[in-house]
């Protein structure tokens, strides 16, 4: 070791401190991850009634009300907020298809003419209209696409976002996908981004079920864990996709190579997919529009997050999912976009909160809980983000609102 001389060296530097004082409220989230986001009550968002936040660029260094504020924050740079606004954790979308090409516009237009997703999907269209156009685009305009996107989530306050390969159905055209989204998060540094390497998506037109099956679990599932392009995998199990058993194959590849798991589970067709997620020790189970009882038994007594996208519901015009069955038996519950070009074409996650009050009867912790806990559970992230505390992320958006509820109320804006 060379010994340090004069000055040129200096010490660590000492984080610069910034504060928020006198928000509406600073939700902190505290009793929300406390219950662990189960059988919440209102009052669990544990609001900090005319609150200061001190951070660094990384960590929290304090929260309270503003008039605890200890003496040595009170000369650091500070924005007074007025009581005219609130704090709450960063928004977390939990399940985005964000890495696509192609618009699928003329298509709706035709799917609300009359024209059935079948007859669509016949003529070449549907998602093979994406997996072309995904496969045809260079990694570059992937990218550009993607960017776009993230740009407006963010300004819906979202702050962490997962992004789901799966419209290249082949070995290159899946991980051109997911070096978008590792280039995607050096580009954006105020946003993190979570990669899921989703190419159980469907079926390749052009191959064998089983000769692709079998790429995924020896050739794409190894050397996505190898390059580290991907934290998730995810799987399609539904009627008319993969089976149980194929399902389960590749989730255990992924869990073998190291990577954590999440399944698209009973949306068309109950498979009970929800079952083996929470078996399997998934992360979450997402969709769960024909989840039986025994399915949400099976998450309500895992670990497992049932993620509930009810803008594809919407989209779809299904009903929506049992999400007052799933809660009241205490399954943790998160709320996300399902952002994607055919079944739900949208980043607004306080639009989806909406529907979630209205449509899915989720009282307001659940709702908060939703797009910020459980999302952070679902992704893996609860230590850091999801809930506000001291040593954790400063991951939090300040609202142009004073309460979190107005986030909702305002219908699509
Ligand atoms: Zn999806």
């Amino acid at each position: 070791m060379t010994k340090k001389t004069g000055t040129t060296k200096k010490s660590p530097a000492t984080p610069v401190l910034s504060a928020f004082t006198h928000a509406s409220y600073v939700y902190t989230g505290e009793m929300i991850r406390k219950k662990d986001g189960r059988k919440l009550e209102p009052a669990d968002v544990s609001a900090v009634e005319d609150g200061a936040i001190v951070f660094d660029q990384k960590k929290i260094h304090w929260i309270g009300p503003a008039r605890e504020l200890p003496k040595i924050y009170k000369s650091v740079k500070a924005t007074d907020l007025k009581r005219k606004q609130a704090i709450m954790p960063g928004l977390i979308d939990s399940h985005t298809h964000l890495v696509f090409a192609g618009s699928r516009a003329q298509e709706f237009a035709r799917r609300c003419a009359g024209a059935t997703y079948q007859e669509i999907a016949d003529e070449g269209g549907g998602i093979l209209t994406t997996v072309n156009a995904t496969r045809e685009a260079s990694e570059a305009e992937l990218f550009e696409l993607a960017l776009k996107r993230a740009l407006i989530a963010y300004r819906y306050g979202i702050r962490t976002i997962e992004c789901k390969s799966g419209y290249g159905l082949d070995h290159d055209a899946e991980m051109k996908c997911l070096k978008v989204v590792k280039h995607l998060r050096e580009a954006l540094p105020q946003m993190t981004f979570v990669s899921t390497y989703l190419g159980a998506h469907a079926f390749p037109k052009d191959r064998r079920r089983t000769e692709y099956i079998d790429e995924m679990v020896r050739k794409t599932i190894p050397e996505v864990a190898e390059k580290s392009l991907a934290e998730f995998c995810d799987v399609f199990i539904d009627e008319g996709y993969y089976s149980i058993e194929e399902g389960e194959r590749v989730l255990r590849a992924a869990k073998k190579a190291g990577i954590k798991t999440k399944v698209h589970a009973d949306e068309l067709a109950n498979t009970e997919s929800a079952h083996l997620a929470a078996k399997l020790g998934a992360n979450s189970a997402d969709h769960l529009l024909k989840i039986s009882d025994y399915g949400v038994e099976s998450l309500a007594e895992s670990s497992t997050v049932a993620t509930l996208l009810p803008g594809t519901a919407l989209y779809l015009k299904e009903n929506f999912a049992p999400a007052r069955d799933l809660l009241d038996k205490g399954a943790k519950v998160a709320i996300a976009t399902d952002f994607n070009p055919g079944t739900c074409y949208s980043l607004n996650l306080p639009l989806m909160m909406n529907l979630s009050a209205l449509y899915m009867k989720m009282n307001s912790a659940e709702i908060f809980a939703g797009v910020t806990y459980s999302a952070a559970c679902a992704l893996g992230l609860e230590a850091t983000k999801g809930t506000l505390d001291v040593g954790m992320d400063s991951d939090f958006v300040v609202l142009p609102y004073d309460c979190f509820e107005e986030m909702y109320y305002r219908l699509g804006w």
